[in-house]
């Protein structure tokens, strides 16, 4: 994986501000990620696991579990491109 894309939410996309699985990508922060509502180490433990809180969110229309966090002109698809390969 590329450095900037131990950053990303694997559920969402979104770009974090502290490494959501640690510098080596396999020790959860369990922060919470603002967009999606993941708990990193938890709701994106497997892929199975990433994939079903993926199409939760989705279905339930993408929303924010942080409002104020959501920039203007917020676009899901463009962010849902940042997601690594292996988590897609
Ligand atoms: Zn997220």
């Amino acid at each position: 994986m590329l450095s900037k894309e131990l950053y990303i939410c694997r559920v969402c996309g979104l770009q974090q501000d502290d490494l959501p699985w640690g510098e080596n990508g396999y020790t959860p922060s369990f922060n919470i990620c603002d967009c999606c509502g993941t708990e990193f180490g938890y709701h994106d433990a497997t892929i199975q696991a990433i994939k079903k809180s993926r199409e939760r969110w989705l279905n339930q229309g993408a929303k924010w579990f942080e409002p104020k966090s959501k920039p203007k002109n917020w676009v899901w698809e463009e962010q849902l491109r940042q997601i690594a390969a292996p988590f897609q």
